[in-house]
């Protein structure tokens, strides 16, 4: 060690002379952080060759690692290695180029420089004068995403900690404009493929599930704009108060983009309040070529765009913009008399905006990924991993017994196996083994979800920047044997 002063080995023994002093000298943090970015850069270089599934039936290990708060600190090692070489691989691999399930997230490093620096310095960002500059930069990015979702300038936006609770948010909004304090007779209209959060975020706004209706969709799994016309009109009939359509542009189950066209043709006419949930697809809309595949989006009130996933940036990190951004002001603005005085409308102020006061920086993340990569290899990626789904499912579509339900609107596509004879039952059997043999090679990793009263589908969901042509060729190569050897059996 360099420095006599750092007065305590951290790596071999923790234990200070002086308890009471919570401080690392410099020489100590940079053999601590040193040896963490050893680690994580080591972890990343083998993300490739880990386990695309990894081992998480894990109940019994997790009850052994239960234990009470440690009254003396631990050496850095003795902590660090468990919790990479027992607790990090007990997980889906996430980041790994292979996760085509669920919604794959991303984790450039970028985001993860951004969180060790804000987590660094450790100023507070929750009010604008507490550090202007910083929430600029927050503000930045809100205008980023502003200007390639095509939203006007009247536009104002939030950082949240996922898409979750920017579709939270916006409904709070929409209810604070059109509702007011009468809460109970306030309908909300979504389609039955929508994200769950988009029900939890209503009870949690105040609109109870008997208050909730979820439309039937079309066979491309699009909202039926009939279906939805005369629901509406029957919720009117009956007393009750439409106030919001929650649309979809990209659905977690298949990928689906609802007719947001027509979605914000009826509410304008209808005078609602268009939420547009683009968790999984907004930031398509940032590649030109693609921006006809969300014709529409544009003209939503509100939109939810999640940068943990199609940006690529790490987990905690979602977005919401509003339209008229004094409504997204409306809803969360409050003061006290201990804070600062309000700031100028002209310079942004997160607390004035969302429901968080004191909280981290998530601008950072996103802030540093822009500026170090810049839009244009951003968009590149994006367009690349549209591109990779529309292939492969080209090829997948091809494989005998395979049949295509959803083709990719964006760069997600999902499928079934079935064979002369047999049963919804048998099929749903069939492409639930599909996917554990391909899971259980570990090269790939693939979910699936249910339809259509009972119908199983297999996904494959393209949004990891790590998943490039060669996992996808394992993929359709792991289908393929998969498929052969349960068909050989049918
Ligand atoms: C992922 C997702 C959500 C939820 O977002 P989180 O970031 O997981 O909270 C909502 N809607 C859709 C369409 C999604 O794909």
């Amino acid at each position: 060690m360099g420095s006599a002063s750092a007065g305590f080995d951290i790596v071999n023994s923790p234990t200070p002379p002086d308890p009471a002093n919570l401080e690392f000298t410099a020489d100590q943090m940079r053999q601590m952080g040193g040896n963490v970015l050893d680690r994580v850069v080591a972890h990343i270089a083998s993300l490739s060759a880990q386990p695309a599934m990894g081992d998480v039936a894990a109940e019994a290990f997790c009850r052994t690692m239960r234990e009470p708060a440690p009254e003396l600190g631990e050496a850095l090692d003795a902590v660090l290695d468990p919790l990479f070489c027992d607790y990090i691989p007990r997980s889906f691999t996430a980041s790994g180029p292979g996760y085509l399930a669920f919604i794959p997230a991303g984790g450039v490093f970028p985001g993860a420089l951004a969180d060790l620096i804000s987590n660094g310095v450790n100023r507070y960002t929750g009010v604008w004068m507490a550090a202007p500059a910083l929430v600029q930069l927050e503000a930045n990015v809100l205008d980023w995403f502003r200007d390639w979702m095509q939203f006007p300038a009247t536009t104002r936006g939030l950082l949240t900690t996922g898409g979750s609770m920017a579709n939270f948010n916006a409904i709070v909004c929409a209810r604070e404009r059109l509702l007011g304090p009468d809460l109970r007779d306030g309908v909300l209209y979504t389609s039955t493929q929508t994200h769950h959060s988009v029900a939890k975020s209503a009870k949690l706004a105040g609109i109870l599930p008997d208050r909730v209706r979820e439309i039937p969709v079309d066979l491309d799994f699009r909202l039926e704009m009939n279906a939805l016309a005369a629901a509406i009109d029957e919720d009117r009939r009956r007393g009750l108060r439409p106030f919001i359509v929650v649309s979809n542009a990209g659905t977690t189950n298949t990928g689906a983009v609802d007719p947001l066209n027509a979605v914000a043709d009826l509410c304008a006419s209808q005078g609602l309040w268009h939420h547009v949930d683009g968790a999984y697809g907004a930031f398509f809309h940032v590649v030109d070529g693609l921006r006809p595949l969300l014709a529409g989006l544009a003209r939503a009130d509100s939109l939810t765009l999640d940068p943990h996933k199609g940006l690529f940036i790490p987990y905690g990190t979602g977005a919401l913009l509003v339209r008229d951004g004094s409504a997204l002001r409306a809803a969360h603005e409050a003061t006290a008399g201990y804070l600062p005085d309000m700031v100028a409308e002209e310079f942004y102020d997160p607390s004035q905006y969302g429901p968080d006061l004191s909280r981290g920086f998530p601008g950072l993340r996103v802030w540093l990924a822009i500026k170090l990569y810049g839009a244009a290899r951003l968009r590149a990626a994006i367009a690349e991993k549209r591109q990779l789904a529309v292939d492969a499912a080209r090829r997948i579509a091809g494989i005998p017994g395979i049949v295509m339900d959803a083709p990719p609107q964006l760069s997600l596509f999902a499928f079934h196996l079935q064979w002369p004879g047999a049963s919804l039952e048998q099929q749903n059997i069939a492409t639930r083994e599909l996917l554990q043999r391909v899971n259980a090679r570990q090269r790939v990793m693939l979910t699936g979800c249910t339809v259509n009263e009972g119908r199983f589908l297999g996904r494959v969901c393209v949004l990891s920047f790590r998943t490039r042509q060669s996992e996808m060729d394992m993929c359709v190569d792991d289908v393929a044997e998969a498929a052969d050897a349960i068909l050989a059996r049918c």
